[in-house]
Order: C-alpha cells, then structure tokens, then sequence
C-alpha cells in the first residue's frame, strides 16, 4: 500500500488536534496469528444490488488442517448475512457473531485432508464497523462509489480494499497475512461496466437478463488481503512485457494519456525482476485507477489500484511524473508482500520498507544517482518531521494495526535498507534478496529470515545491525567537528552523539589534501569519539560519512572554505546540497561563497539547480552574474521545474522588464512554468494577468493552472469564479504546510463564507462537509461542523435577498453530518 496522507494528516491533524485524546499505550503483545486451518483454495460468484450496496456471494472455500486434527473451522465474515453454511451437500451447524463465523464440521480432519465448505451470504459493507484500514475512512473492504448513479460528476465504480483485514467483509475468509489461497471469481455486472480481477479473464458470459459474467482465475496462491475486484466503465490501455499483459484500466477522457502515465511499467518489470533475481512470477499485471480511493494506491496480486492522484494531463507530465514511485512501490510488492508476505502487521518492513526502497532503486536505475539520492532526501526528511524516535521498525506492540504503516516502516526502513546495501555491497546485497524471496516464495516472511539470508550470503554477522536498527528505535544524531594541529600535522573529527541510546555503525571518512582523498574507515561506537589523520598538507575537506549512506541527523561544523571546496569536489548529491545549504545559510557577501552559490545554478543535477535557485539572495550588490544567469534559465532550462523555480525567482524583483518574460512563459507547455508565470505577472502588471486568466477558458487548463489561477482570483475577487474557488478551498487551508499559501486560501475562506453566492456556499459546504466526513477518526467532523456553525450565524446575520436559501444550504450540510 502507499499512503500518500501523511503531509496532509500531519497538518489536518494540527488543525484538529484538540478534538483527539492521546492514544494509550498499548501492551498487548502483536503476534503472529495462529494457523489451525489453512486456505487453500477459495471460489467466489458475486453479484451486486447497487441499490443497498451489497454484495451476494456464493463462496466455495477449501481449506486443510495446518498441523493437528481440527473439527471445527472459524473464518472471518464481517456484517454479513449467512444464509447457508454446507459440505458436500450437508447443511453444517454454526455460529456467527457479526464478525466471526464458526462452523462445527462434524468430521475430524487431518493435517493433509482437504475439505471445502459451501457459504450463502450477503455483504453488508455499509454496516461493517472496524478500525479502519487505511486511516482516512471506516475499512469497508468494498466500496461503491456512486452506487446510484445521481452524482453527475462522478462514474459508478465498485473496488475492493482488502489491507489490513477487510476482505472478510465481502468473502469469509481466514482474513490474516499468513495465509494463502489461489482463487477463482465469477462476477456478473451489468454489460457496459468492465471487471479487473486477480489472475486472468478466462471467459466472459452474456446473461439473458442484461448482465455479464467474467470468470477471473489465479492458479498463484496469496493472502487474502490481495484479493480484488474492480468494476466500472474503464478504457483498457494494453502494454507488454515479454508475453505478459501489462494493462492500464482509465477513464475514457485518460486515455490518450495512460501511457505517458504508465508506460514505463515493462521496462520496471524487467529492471525489478533483473534486480532481485527472481523473473516476475504472476501471469499478467493490470493497473487500474478508482474514484475516491481511500489511500494512494494497492498492490492487489496482478490488480493494482490506483488513486485519482495517478490521473495526469499533458501539462503536467512535462515537469514529472508524480505519481512514477507509486507505480514503482506497487510493481515492487509484487516481489515483497504479494510473493513473500509479511507473517504478521508486526513485520510489515518486510513489504513496505522494500516497496519504498525500490522507489530508490528505479530512479537509480533510470535517472542516475542524483535523483535517486534526492528522492532519498525527501524520504529521510519525511521519516525526521514524524516524530516518531520511539518506535521499533519491527513492532510487537501497537495501537491499531493500521499505525503499522507510517514513516517507520516506510521511509525509515527503506533508508535502513540503504544502509544495510552499503555496509555489505551492491551485490551480497542483491545475491541475498534474491536468497530470501526464494527461501519464502508463495509463502511468509520476518525480519529475521531477511538477516539470516543476509548473513548466509556475505558471511557477516548482522544481529548488531538488525537488532539496531530492526528491532530498536530512533536514529543517530550527530555534531562533527573539526580540530587541525598545526605542529603535529594532524587532524582530529569529533564525533558525538545526542540521542539518548547510543549507535554503532562504520563510518568512512576522507580527508582531502589535494584533489584526491585518502579514505579511512572507522566503528562508531561511543557517545563520544575522536579520530585523529596525519597529513602532510592541511586538508581543505574532511568528508565525514563519505558514502552518505547514514540514516543521522547531522550537526556539522564547516567553514566556508570547507564549504566550497566540498561543492566543487563533493562527487555526491549530498555532497554538494550540503554545501549549497551551509553557504546559503552562511554569509552570501563573502565573494567567494556568492560565486560558489552561483556556480550551483548550473549543477548538473536539476533538483540542485532549483535548490540554488531558491537559496540564493539575489538583493546581495554582487548578485548581477547570478541574475543573468536565473534570466537564461527562466527562458531554457531544459527542465521545466527549473524554469519555474527561475521565473518565481525573478519575480521577487519586481522589474517591469520582466513583463515580456513572463508573458513568453505563458505560451510554455508546463503547467508549472504557467502558473508561475503568471503569478509573477499579476504582481507587476495585474492588466496583463487578469487579461490572461480571462482568457482562459479550456477547463483542462484551469485545472492544470489551478494552484497560481486560485490565489488570483481570491486577490482579484473575481466574483464568476468563485463557486470554483469554494470547491478548492479546503485543499488550500488545511492541506499544505506551506503558511503564505494556508493565509491566502483563509483570505479566500474570508471572502467566500459570508458572501450571498448560492452555488458557492454550496460548494464550500460540500467541500466541509466531505472532508468531515472523511477524516473523521482524527477529529475532521468536529472542526467540520464548528466551521458550518460559523457560516450558519454569518449567513443568519447578513441581510440579503436570499438569506433563507443560503441558510438553507448551510444547514442541509450540518445535517449530512449528523
Ligand atoms: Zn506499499
């Protein structure tokens, strides 16, 4: 799974706050599920009442015995109705609690006998009542979105969403991840909508009564949380690898897009199954993408489902795709979680610390270091702003097993991999991989058997590793510094750690004397250390942790010449960001750091380029040279990013000779390169802008300008649009950490809520009310309704024509979320 919420739920979550009561610490001991039976094969036909949101089900499920002789069977089955439960034709005697369904089997079996056990129910997903599976909503396993076909905006889709244990609310089911089953489904739906499902379409049936039945066969075994279905009016994009269907399911308008969204998936498939070792086993792979997906995006076994975010336009994609390291993530699960699957919630490094570090190694592959290095960066960052230092990456013991999937697990564990390929090479590293997905194919896997893979391949014991960084918390946090010994011709690194359990790790450190360094490696393993180098010249660098590979916070204390030697000797991405940071942070009148800074406009890497873009203070008296050059690169940088990070640069200048800049940019493809333009236009000749935005009219490019034309209009208050801005402002408000752009959406908050705009309050009310609704379990409907209550008494306090209508709109919104 990849949850993109975490920015949004970090901020949302300051927002509302005060409507949550600290969690209790939870001493229970999270342990693997017992296994009495087994799945061994489960047979489902479905169909639906789109109506009353259920599903009725007829499944078929086999199991055996996993060790000692069983005679009765308890299997998950959530807010279902059970109206058969049989053997071979025989009715069986059970119990159900809404929850489990036990059944007296009336026989003894054996470990090696297999029995199958006939069930008729009916799914109930509205009614299921459970910790929620992806955070932002009640875990319903399946969802229909506009079942009844009355929201003009939106398609009716059914999709499933089985992690952590929500299949079981559309199949009984052994709902744990230590179970494995290969499947058979029959789902019949009405003829226009297509079906994705696990495995292969076999056979399609035209039914009398309207309806289609598709036949979806997956003879590969996997745990149950994988099982999916999809269903809706979707154009089917095709690709392939090898002889392997590699499809893409989208919205019709999508389609000419799906493959510059897509199309890099073969090339990942051959790369990832290169990597581990292990030629991708499933017999095809689809990727559809859903409405109102509850999280990022799914690795369903050869069915992944996508959020509305993967959705891009031409505009777009020419400054990045966003959305490639999902699609690598969920690819890559096909490997870690769907091939070996973690034994328990405990364990979920063991998929998604894999699926975050493959991010890694795509960009690696396809973009070279830099940018994998960047990505990195991002991910550390994100692991560091958690505040999450007290918890294991392997963790026995939490709240809700839904907590499980946070920045630990992810960004942390995949920078903890890194690590680990660093310390014993590119290729024990892959070799081991390799040795433990074929260890556990089709089956389970721990922390443990990852090391003892590991140990196995390099020869190295790794429990100091492993029990670091697996099975403790928190990272290094470290101050360098520096002492140069004149008369002994020798230089002394202090290195001394902060944080309250003290790390042991290998250290590399280079110590430049002329162009090239000589290289020492070192064993951290103290609160405090000092290493002292003999040179012969006094080193203009020493480079601390040279393979910047260490998961630290760093306190470094480098003078500028240090600075500027490491940005123009630093091989690394790290390397020279450090030094772009220390210089930019540190006097930019000093000449020789100004013009370091304005060397780095040029980095070869883009993401530095913009990096120096933003760093650089060009109000210094010698900032004329780095002018020139952001000028050239506001007009043809080769990467748009950069262009705009360029344009939104010089705007800070306020020059009216940059109106005719500005203007060119408008004409650009990028949506980035627009919008920032065109801010940067509004500020110094609002005539033009406004002449601009009034010109637009092709929703795809409103949508695509959204981000600069949304801030213009509040300004502008441009009365025509402001039902558009009411749908938008939420986003603004809450989710973004950036303060200038949460300030102007409240201005347009301020502006919208008492205004007598019908069609806006409408939408801001929906907006609130959604979002309320949606966020709930973190206090979103509290926040939700006190804002509602504040439009209500502006509403009731204006004097307008049409206040009873208005008051009407608010009030209807109140109620929806009562
Ligand atoms: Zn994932």
């Amino acid at each position: 799974m990849k949850l993109r919420i975490f920015i949004l739920l970090f901020v949302f979550g300051l927002m509302v706050s005060y409507g949550q009561e600290a969690p209790e610490l939870n001493t229970t001991y999270r342990s693997e599920n017992e296994k009495i039976n087994n799945l061994v094969h489960t047979k489902l036909d479905v169909k639906f009442d789109f109506e009353n949101r259920y599903l009725l089900g007829e499944a078929w499920i086999t199991l055996e015995p996993h060790f000692y002789n069983v005679q009765d069977l308890t299997l998950d089955a959530k807010a279902m109705l059970i109206h058969k439960v049989s053997r071979d034709g025989k009715d069986l005697k059970y119990e159900y609690d809404g929850n489990k369904l036990t059944i007296d089997l009336a026989n003894i079996y054996a470990k090696g006998d297999k029995y199958t056990i006939y069930i008729k129910y009916t799914a109930r997903p509205e009614e299921v009542e459970q910790e929620g599976s992806v955070a932002i909503s009640d875990a319903k396993g399946l969802y229909f979105i506009d079942h009844d076909g009355s929201d003009p905006d939106k398609p009716t889709q059914i999709w499933t969403q089985g992690e952590t244990e929500s299949s079981s609310c559309w199949f009984p089911t052994i709902d744990s991840p230590n179970q494995k089953s290969t499947q058979e489904i029959s789902i019949t739906v009405p003829d226009k909508y297509v079906t994705l499902s696990n495995g292969l379409l076999e056979t399609q049936t035209e039914n009398e009564d309207g309806t289609r039945t598709d036949y979806w066969k997956m003879d590969q075994k996997h745990a149950p949380y994988l099982f999916f279905m999809g269903v809706g009016e979707f154009s089917i994009v095709k690709d392939k690898w090898k002889d392997i269907e590699v499809d893409y399911y989208v919205e019709e308008e999508y389609e000419p897009y799906a493959m510059d969204i897509f199309g890099l998936t073969p090339e990942m498939i051959q790369f990832f199954s290169d990597y581990t070792g292990v030629e991708y086993v499933w017999q095809k792979y689809a990727q559809m993408v859903g409405r109102d997906y509850i999280s990022g995006a799914m690795e369903n076994t050869t069915a992944v489902l996508h959020g509305e975010m993967a959705y891009q336009l031409p505009g777009d994609l020419i400054d990045e795709n966003t959305w490639e390291s999902v699609i690598a993530h969920e690819l890559f699960h096909h490997w870690f979680g769907d091939l070996v699957t973690t034994e328990s919630w405990s364990n979920i490094t063991v998929n998604e610390s894999f699926a975050n570090y493959s991010e890694y190694l795509w960009f690696e592959y396809k973009y070279g270091k830099d940018f994998a290095d960047d990505h990195w960066y991002d991910q550390v960052q994100g692991y560091f702003n958690s505040g999450s230092e007290t918890k294991d990456l392997v963790r026995f013991y939490y709240e809700t097993r839904e907590d499980m999937f946070d920045q630990v697990s992810y960004n942390k564990g995949g920078a903890v991999l890194h690590m680990l390929r660093n310390f014993v090479g590119d290729e024990a590293f892959k070799a081991g991989l390799e040795l433990y997905l074929k260890d556990n194919m089709y089956g389970t896997g721990e922390a443990h058997e990852l090391r003892i893979a590991l140990e196995e391949v390099s020869g190295k014991d790794l429990n100091w590793f492993f029990n670091q960084w697996y099975f403790g918390s928190g990272h290094p946090k470290l101050d360098l510094s520096y002492i140069y010994s004149e008369e002994a011709n020798m230089v002394t690194v202090k290195v001394k750690q902060s944080q309250e359990n003290v790390f042991e790790f290998p250290l590399e450190i280079e110590v430049y004397e002329g162009e090239s360094p000589k290289t020492y490696n070192v064993w951290v393993s103290k609160k405090e250390e000092a290493f002292s180098f003999k040179y012969t010249k006094k080193p203009k660098w020493v480079n601390v942790g040279a393979s910047k590979t260490l998961l630290a916070e760093i306190t470094d204390h480098k003078s500028t010449e240090n600075y500027v030697y490491q940005y123009t000797h630093g091989k690394k991405y790290l390397d020279r960001r450090e030094a772009i940071e220390g210089l930019a942070a540190g006097d930019q009148g000093n000449e020789i750091a100004f013009e370091t800074l304005t060397a780095a406009l040029s980095d070869p890497f883009y993401g530095l380029r913009i990096l120096a873009i933003d760093k650089i203070d060009i109000s210094m008296a010698n900032a004329k040279n780095a002018i020139k050059i952001i000028e050239k690169i506001a007009e043809n940088d080769e990467k748009t990013l950069v262009q705009a990070a360029a344009i939104s640069k010089l705007a800070i200048l306020q020059n009216t000779k940059y109106v005719y800049v500005f203007k060119q940019a408008l004409q650009s493809k990028s949506n980035s390169v627009k919008g920032n333009a065109l801010s940067a236009l509004y500020e110094i000749d609002k005539e033009a802008a406004m002449s601009y935005v009034n010109s637009i009219t092709n929703e795809e490019e409103i949508e695509g300008m959204k981000s600069a034309l949304i801030p213009i209009y509040i300004k502008d208050k441009t009365e025509a649009q402001m039902p558009f801005v009411a749908d938008n402002l939420i986003m603004g408000m809450f989710f973004t950490e950036d303060k200038e752009t949460q300030n102007i959406y409240k201005e347009g908050f301020q502006w919208v809520a008492p205004s007598d705009n019908e069609e806006a309050t409408q939408n801001l009310v929906d907006s609130f009310v959604q979002v309320g609704k949606q966020y709930k379990q973190f206090g979103a409907d509290k926040m939700a309704r006190q804002v509602l209550q504040q439009i209500l008494t502006l509403k009731e306090e204006s004097s307008y024509a049409n206040k009873d209508v208005l008051i009407k709109i608010v009030q209807g919104g109140l109620q929806k979320m009562n």
